[in-house]
């Protein structure tokens, strides 16, 4: 399976989940454990002080193993330079997308600021995912104006609306062409409406595996059993966990 959702540990900044430092080859350990065989990682420390240095950290560790893991940086989206940050992260850095956390950076999807960084990001092929599910800022709907702007540029919905905006992320996934969901948090009661409803090209799963220690990871990871089961095909079930993601990360991603 391919985990859409994961992290780098907190090297510089302090992590509120109190997750332990790990290296690539630790991480890709437990990726072996669980059956993970492919992770998205997406910037940590990056989301808190988001410097080019957080980036060349996250380069530096997806680089141990670029046959497993795929770096998602990030960037202050209000900084005059932060278009030709996203250049040099799909560029000089080899990373595949860009993450963004509205209500932990502290800006509206809706500002105008992300236009140009969506733009580079479309140029080089890159996939942006977003933190959604907590309003008032990073709710599935503010998102999905973002990703109508950029129509070619496939935008995923980190956490499928968690549980207070699952139902408004799976209706704005249908009716959005280019924008994506990821299970990654959802309750198992929304995952499986969200599985049994949306189209099956358009579901990933993710564990945010990385934010804390090795037994919520586990749990994490055995969330997708929860889902397994319930009027779930195993076509669907390859769809979300191979299928999806490899065709996103491959950049086949429009319909
Ligand atoms: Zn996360």
């Amino acid at each position: 399976m391919i985990d859409f959702h994961t992290h780098t540990p907190a090297w510089r900044s302090a992590t509120w989940l109190g997750g332990t430092p790990f290296g690539a080859d630790d991480f890709v350990a437990f990726m072996d454990t669980v059956g993970t065989d492919q992770a998205v990682v997406l910037s940590h420390d990056g989301l808190f002080d988001p410097q080019p240095e957080a980036n060349d950290e996250l380069a530096a560790f997806v680089r141990q193993h670029p046959d497993r893991l795929h770096g998602f940086g990030t960037v202050p989206v209000r900084a005059p330079d932060a278009a030709a940050e996203v250049d040099r992260m799909m560029t000089d850095l080899g990373l595949r997308g860009l993450k963004l956390h509205p209500w932990l950076q502290g800006f509206s999807m809706h500002e105008r600021s992300l236009d140009p960084i969506c733009e580079a990001l479309t140029a080089h092929g890159g996939i942006l995912l977003s933190h959604d599910g907590t309003p008032p800022y990073s709710t599935p709907a503010q998102i999905a104006a973002l990703a109508r702007r950029h129509p070619t540029l496939p935008v995923v919905l980190g956490h499928g609306g968690l549980h207070d905006c699952w139902r408004e992320a799976l209706a704005l996934t249908r009716e959005t062409a280019n924008l994506y969901l990821c299970i990654c948090g959802t309750p198992p009661y929304a995952a499986r409406q969200i599985l049994a409803a949306a189209p099956a090209h358009k579901v990933l799963f993710g564990t945010d595996a990385g934010l804390s220690d090795r037994k919520s990871q586990d749990y994490a990871v055995a969330r997708v059993a929860e889902i397994d089961g319930w009027r779930i095909t195993d076509s669907q079930r390859r769809a979300m966990l191979v299928d999806n993601p490899r065709r996103l990360l491959a950049g086949a991603s429009l319909p």
